[in-house]
């Protein structure tokens, strides 16, 4: 252990993750303090990391304020209308009134931007997306951030917060390790804001064997931005709203762009629009929200789901007839190729092409995310303007430890971000961090050397528990005193996939179920001490196992808590199947505690701010 050199840094400012949210707090935390020290960590390259990575074909959250094409309060009402009335509407409201200007700033930036020919407005793809020629997307708001931070550190995974040890609950920075050089790093810091994005791969994906690594959400999002500061004692919510896609067949295509913009359709196996099949089935289950417009993501799933388990499937996305027209021929392909290259390559692979065969699509396995249809993340104070009592304690964005901010995927509550929201929701949470510091919240801290030793100490622990370990293989790689980390990787999915509503169950689960889950995690929790790694890049795999590991027992432990099926289509509760807004129209919130390990779950109002003030207004 002590061959690994331990490098410190004091900073003001700490992002975790460089991804769309990090970004955006990394150069809004430069424009509010000048002469602050702001440090940006990342697990991988900033220029090309995070769900952005490749590229996107649209920013899926503008309101077009500036045209009357929509207003913040428009967007409250849809993210609460799609996510069955449970999110944090001060929290969308605050996003949604300051995506714009973002947007804007990427426009200046360079981001070539798809113009309506007629109007000069920005191209509409739907009611809030617009069209980007978005390959060098992240590449481009990297470049705000390389130029706003003192310091931007590539490599490295953060793997524990620090917590000041002068005064309880208050943030005191975050160690990791950098994946080449095998080197410690302690950041101490005034204010951390986690911004590292969602989980994939938790549950087991539909692509295994050959396709492994394959998934929807970016195989590298590990939950970090969850296990971080579940560790740390904070409050998460909505944990269990975990989101199942509808995607090509195979590579995970987006369908976004060929359902609005190319106008294309879905259709059975036998050319039936089966989602009518399903209304009734529906209505007995979630009552009028089925009527509601746009149909939520999560009940179009479960007219999908429902069609395929009674024999109507394939399910195919008809695109014989709007391939026929060669703009919209390019426009499909230049979707994927901006994108999502690998569907082009599957669909060669597979002798598809969209002009003469309808591809097939699929519902993907879970992720859990707070950015899109969906809103899984960490519990935080709202805007001092918008928020009721329980939803505000002092600063945008702040979680429930002093000091600790969060961005993107890692708060909960406020869905359909996306891309534009969440970087948004980073300036957000950078300005409201500054505003802590200036305020003299984040002096004294105290951060003992002993504290970062311990935590020095368990890091590198799976490199000691290989070398010692190896020595008893006797065939293979199996050894019977370590686990590897795609071994445990494979032994959460699974516990995942069969107990906590994945694919193998067609999203079922139940109290039963998720008890046995509780146990299984546990049991696994206790082998992932005996991980081991055989280099610094293993290493990594192995403490994104542990994240994934802990961000699995918290959705478990929520999705035991909320005793109904709020979401069909995402996952269903066998022993609760139908939706009970007398009981559930709340939102649910966890905290572990960090000495026991043991999770505690209460109901929080959901407060539907946006017709409220409309109402008082009215009177
Ligand atoms: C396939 C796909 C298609 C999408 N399509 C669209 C679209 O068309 N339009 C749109 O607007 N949005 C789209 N999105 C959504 C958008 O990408 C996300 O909403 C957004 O990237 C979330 O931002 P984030 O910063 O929370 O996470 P990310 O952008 O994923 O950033 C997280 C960052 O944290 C880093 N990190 C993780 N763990 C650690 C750690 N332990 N230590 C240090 N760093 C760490 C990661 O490497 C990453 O850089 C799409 C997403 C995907 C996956």
């Amino acid at each position: 252990m002590a061959k690994h050199k331990t490098h410190y840094e004091e900073c003001d400012v700490l992002v975790v993750g460089g991804g769309m949210a990090g970004t955006g707090a990394t150069f809004e935390a430069r424009h509010w303090g000048r002469d602050l020290k702001i440090v940006c960590v990342e697990k991988a390259n900033i220029d090309r990391s995070g769900a952005v990575a490749q590229g996107l074909y649209a920013i899926n959250c503008y309101m077009g304020m500036q045209w009357n094409e929509n207003q913040p309060e428009d967007h409250v009402r849809y993210a609460r209308n799609d996510l069955m009335g449970m999110v944090r509407e001060d929290l969308g409201y605050d996003m949604a009134r300051h995506v714009d200007s973002t947007v804007h700033m990427f426009d200046e930036w360079g981001l070539p931007m798809m113009k309506n020919e007629k109007t000069g407005r920005y191209l509409r793809e739907g009611k809030w997306q617009i069209m980007i020629h978005g390959e060098s997307y992240k590449p481009i708001v990297a470049e705000a951030a390389k130029k706003s931070a003192d310091k931007i550190y590539n490599r490295i995974m953060i793997t524990h917060l620090l917590m000041d040890e002068a005064k309880e609950n208050r943030i005191g920075g975050a160690v990791g390790f950098n994946m080449r050089t095998g080197d410690f790093h302690v950041f101490r810091a005034k204010t951390v804001i986690v911004a590292a994005g969602g989980a994939s791969h938790i549950f087991k994906p539909r692509a295994v064997g050959e396709g492994m690594g394959r998934t929807w959400y970016a195989p590298w999002s590990n939950g970090s931005a969850y296990a971080l500061p579940i560790a740390a004692g904070a409050k998460m919510t909505q944990m269990e709203n975990r989101i199942v896609l509808c995607r090509f067949k195979d590579g995970y295509g987006p369908v976004g762009a060929y359902f609005l913009h190319l106008k294309t359709y879905t259709q059975n196996a036998n050319g039936e629009n089966y989602e009518k099949k399903w209304y009734d089935q529906t209505k007995e289950l979630v009552g009028e929200y089925i009527d509601h417009h746009p149909t939520p993501t999560c009940l179009r799933n479960h007219a999908f789901i429902q069609e395929v388990a009674a024999g109507g499937g394939p399910i195919h996305m008809v695109t014989k007839e709007a391939f026929q027209d060669p703009h919209l021929e390019t426009v499909g392909w230049e979707n994927f190729l901006g994108m999502t290259v690998g569907q082009a390559v599957v669909w060669a692979s597979q002798n598809i092409d969209p002009k003469h065969t309808n591809p097939e699509l699929t519902t993907s396995e879970p992720y859990v995310m707070g950015s899109h249809a969906t809103c899984s993340g960490a519990w935080v104070s709202g805007p001092e303007d918008l928020s009721p009592p329980e939803y505000f304690w002092g600063y945008n964005r702040m979680l429930t430890i002093d000091g600790l901010f969060g961005a993107g995927d890692t708060v909960g509550g406020s869905a359909h971000k996306f891309s534009s929201g969440s970087f948004t929701e980073g300036r957000l949470a950078a300005k409201a961090a500054v505003k802590y510091i200036e305020d003299k919240k984040a002096e004294g801290i105290n951060v003992s050397d002993n504290q970062c030793e311990n935590f020095k100490s368990a890091v590198y622990k799976p490199l000691d528990t290989f070398t010692v370990a190896q020595n008893e293989i006797t065939g293979g790689t199996v050894s019977p005193s370590y686990i590897s980390p795609i071994q445990g990787l494979q032994r959460l999915q699974k516990i995942m996939d069969e107990y906590v509503g994945g694919i193998t169950s067609n999203y079922m689960t139940n109290g039963n179920m998720l008890k046995r889950a509780l146990e299984l995690l546990d049991w696994l929790q206790e082998d992932l001490e005996k991980v081991g790694a055989e280099d610094y890049h293993q290493l990594m795999r192995a403490w994104e196992l542990k994240h994934r590991a802990l961000t699995s027992q918290c959705v478990t432990e929520h999705t035991l808590f909320r005793e109904e099926t709020r979401w069909p289509g995402y996952y269903y509760r066998g022993d609760h199947m139908k939706l009970d807004d007398e009981n559930w129209h709340c939102l649910t919130v966890s905290r572990r505690d960090p000495k026991t390990g043991k999770f505690t779950m209460e109901k929080v109002p959901v407060y539907h701010i946006v017709d409220e003030n409309e109402k008082k207004k009215a009177s």
